[in-house]
């Protein structure tokens, strides 16, 4: 028997996308209809039955038939395994979906439609070909949400699943990435690529690599976050630099969870749980060890640093430095400083510059991070909007699949006020009224700041509200899960939130009918975002699986985003209508703030683009030199250096030792000065692009420029590679049972981290709205900490060499 839900999706189908991806139909139609074919002899089976017809699958599948073959069968056993173990028969949709994220495509489809189940055959059906596949989701949170939820699924299939958060531990990691299936957020996965960039033992890989990369709320992480980079950092001299890492740590902790002060607010303690966490995150050992003292120390006044002081109020920033501010007059003390590491802890805060932050070891864009996997498909609300970029910068195509039942959400015009606190006026009447009716209303803001600035006024006027402050991902989640509760107001940034499901009436079901009467829930925004897409994510907080809602913007001619045009020169001074309280009744008006943000959105688009030739060009450096490395370490390839050094050397150095330890010599030499030089060019790089915007003046184009002087600096420094081994190499004290590494007392410290940073090659002015800084994270790389401790020895001799060269021209 052929079960087919309505019967009607390939007629909705052909309607959503019009006459443009005809060919997209025709491609998921037939294979909906096959598996739908092979449904009911899965539905017969019982359980031991299903097991076995499962087993024989995955022996295919094993086998190495191609996997067109069972693909299907795959889909049909989900589909199944789906409604028996977690009770949710996936729709033709959701076939379709997963049909085309086998294919290789972005996957459109409404919020609230059932991505994360829509996922699950693809994602099963690459993991049984074998390869490994990562789920790449928006946060840590969902990373756990999914994987569990999920799981019950993959298990029936034998499928291991793994977790990847942001604290887990070096050896859970390794199992993680050793699973079929592992979630984790692209972040995670990025930085544990940097991570086994760096590693100099095969068997201490951490990651391995996998073959797919499913990307959940892929317009975000491949369009938002593309450009930034991820970089890790490790220190290895100088005790100042952990300021910086503690206060990257200290973000990530929860005060009242992870950590307390006392009364007064004067003094701060660690909890147990923040101990752990901060040891977890670090990789240190006991953080109440004597080697850790100044660590601690550090911590400390970090947490101090975060919490007990505030910009604007204790201290300013002025041209990069922080000014303290006189707790008596209110003003600036000149020449004055904080106590002990305060100063640096400040400083690190404000991510200005310390006196010494360690170095970049190695960097890497979300874009180039996720090219790396040999197949990529993703999943988003919205993608069409994007559709041009993916392609361009992916190879991915967009394929929109429609709801299952109709969206039946009104999205109203905006109402445009003249200024910004007639807007606010105007949202606080309108949320109170609604909210008077028992409709939920749930408000996207821009900003935190925003959020609370809009729900305090409300409260001022008698309607309380939730507001979603992104401390925390889990708390969020469950407040928006709550947003369509009866007389629920909630407010929240565009992004918090996102991933969660908003359900009529709440977590209460006999609710429901009522919300539903009320007209569903109301979607008010408080600014236009620069992205259109951006405002259609937000709009599809209503409307989910064909429920009532609808959706209206709030708008200014002050706000950021019609500012920054300056209405007067898109709609002529004297168009402009006079300061009043009441909305703005003019179509033209609305029609030019539109076009503001499109014109936005096209620079933008320009900006990535920019930016991505910049990134390129380093990036396909990074990739030649990390192939010869990582051949280098897995012993493929034996760097042949040491044939060119003095034969009188290399004789001594066989005697010594056997030929098989001269040659571990001779490797880790390569791996470790390979990575030290692709530092130092990477600071090269980075300082050649800050300055090349200065050749616009004479008429030259920047881009070309800097892909000139890096091809320049990348030749430089094949050359230094060479030339450093075999001068370390000269040097290298080599005793009967081969370098004595730990009698050169020299030891870095144990860990490195990870940040984002934001990416500005033409300096603030031209990259406006690329200045904000992503959040931070720390994790102590136990993986990374030999190859931090030999590269002290390097520069120890590098040290050692400039000494011994300078005394000879003293002698001289
Ligand atoms: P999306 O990621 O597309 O926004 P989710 O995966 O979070 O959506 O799922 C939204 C809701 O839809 C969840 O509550 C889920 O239980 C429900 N759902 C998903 N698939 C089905 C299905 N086939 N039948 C019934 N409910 C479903
Ligand atoms: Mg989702």
């Amino acid at each position: 028997m052929i079960r087919t839900t309505d019967g009607g999706w390939p007629q909705r189908l052909r309607r959503w996308f019009g006459d443009t991806n005809e060919v997209d139909i025709d491609e998921f139609v037939v294979p909906v209809k096959r598996i739908n074919a092979m449904e009911s002899s899965w539905r017969a089976l019982d359980d031991n039955a299903l097991d076995e017809a499962v087993g024989d699958l995955r022996r295919q599948a094993k086998a190495g038939s191609p996997p067109d073959e069972w693909t299907q069968e795959v889909f049909a056993a989900v589909r199944e395994l789906a409604r028996r173990t977690i009770g949710l028969r996936p729709f033709d949709e959701q076939i379709a979906a997963g049909l085309a994220l086998t294919s290789g495509a972005v996957v459109e489809m409404p919020t609230g439609e059932g991505k994360t189940l829509a996922a699950v055959a693809p994602v099963a059906a690459a993991a049984l070909a074998g390869g490994g596949v990562h789920v790449l989701t928006f946060n840590d949170y969902l990373a756990r949400r999914d994987a569990a939820w999920m799981g019950p699924i993959y298990g029936a299939l034998g499928l291991s699943v793994g977790v990847v958060q942001e604290d887990t531990a070096v050896a859970d990691r390794q199992l993680a990435y050793d699973c079929d299936i592992t979630y984790l957020t692209a972040k995670e996965a990025g930085f544990d690529c940097l991570r086994s960039f760096l590693c100099l033992e095969p068997e201490r890989l951490l990651r391995r690599g996998a073959e797919v990369a499913l990307v959940d709320e892929a317009d975000s992480i491949l369009i938002d976050e593309a450009r930034i980079p991820l970089v890790i950092a490790g220190a290895i001299e100088g005790e100042e630099s952990t300021a910086r890492q503690a206060a990257i740590v200290v973000r990530q902790l929860r005060e009242g969870i992870d950590f307390d002060t006392d009364e007064y607010g004067h003094n701060i303690f660690f909890t147990e749980t923040g101990s752990t966490r901060v040891e977890v995150l670090l990789g240190c050992g006991n953080l109440y060890n004597s080697d850790n003292l100044g660590l601690l120390a550090d911590l400390r006044n970090a947490i101090h640093a975060l919490c007990l002081v505030e910009r604007d109020r204790d201290y300013i920033v002025r041209e990069g430095r922080v000014e303290l501010v006189d707790d008596f007059t209110g003003r600036v003390a000149e020449n004055r400083q904080w106590p002990d590491g305060l100063q640096a802890a400040i400083e690190a805060k404000e991510s200005l510059e310390l006196r010494d932050e360690g170095s970049i070891l190695g960097s890497i864009t979300m874009h180039h991070f996720l090219r790396t996997y040999p197949r990529l498909c993703g999943m988003t609300a919205t993608a069409t909007p994007s559709a041009e970029e993916l392609r361009d910068f992916y190879d991915l195509r967009v394929v929109s699949v429609p709801p299952h039942r109709p969206c039946v959400r009104v999205d109203h015009d905006d109402v445009v006020f003249t200024h910004r606190d007639a807007k606010w006026m105007g949202l606080v009447d309108e949320i109170s009224r609604v909210r008077e009716t028992g409709r939920p209303v749930l408000v996207g803001t821009a900003s935190v700041a925003e959020s609370e600035e809009l729900a305090a006024m409300l409260e001022e006027a008698g309607v309380p509200g939730r507001v979603l402050n992104a401390k925390n991902d889990e708390l969020e989640a469950g407040i928006i899960a709550e947003a369509g509760a009866p007389g629920a107001v909630t407010i929240s940034t565009n992004m918090a939130g996102r991933g969660t499901d908003i359900k009529l009436g709440g977590a209460d079901e006999r609710e429901r009918d009522r919300v539903v009467e009320l007209g569903g829930l109301y979607v008010i925004g408080t600014n236009r975002h620069e992205s259109l897409r951006i405002d259609r994510q937000l709009r599809g907080r209503a409307g989910r699986q064909g429920d009532p809602g609808s959706s209206r913007f709030f708008i200014s001619l002050e706000d950021p985003l019609i500012g920054r045009y300056g209405v007067e020169k898109l709609i002529g001074a004297r168009a402009l209508p006079k300061r009043q309280n009441d909305p703005v009744d003019s179509p033209l008006l609305g029609y030019e703030i539109a076009r503001a943000q499109r014109i936005m959105e096209g620079e933008a688009f320009d900006i990535r683009r920019r930016l991505w030739e910049f990134s390129a060009v380093v990036e396909s450096q990074r990739t030649a030199l990390q192939e010869r490395r990582q051949r280098v370490l897995s012993g493929e390839e034996r760097p042949d250096f040491l044939q060119r050094c003095r034969p009188e050397r290399w004789r001594e150095v066989v005697d010594l030792l056997d030929r098989e330890r001269a040659d571990e010599i001779e490797r880790w030499l390569t791996l470790v000065v390979t990575d030290r030089c692709w530092s130092d060019h990477l600071a090269e790089l980075a300082r050649v692009r800050d300055g090349i915007h200065v050749v616009s003046y004479v008429g030259k184009d920047p881009a070309s420029e800097f892909c000139r002087e890096a091809a320049v600096a990348y030749s430089d420094l094949q050359e230094t590679i060479e030339e450093e081994i075999l001068a370390v190499f000269d040097d290298l004290e080599i005793g009967p049972t081969g370098v004595d590494w730990e009698a050169l007392s020299l030891v870095g410290p144990s860990s490195t981290w990870t940040y984002q940073v934001s990416d500005t090659p033409f300096g603030g002015n031209t990259m406006r709205g690329l200045a904000n800084r992503t959040g931070a994270a720390a994790i102590g790389a136990a993986a990374a900490a030999p190859f931090l401790f030999v590269w002290g020895l390097v520069l120890h001799w590098k040290r050692r060499r400039l000494k011994a060269e300078m005394a000879k021209r003293d002698d001289a």
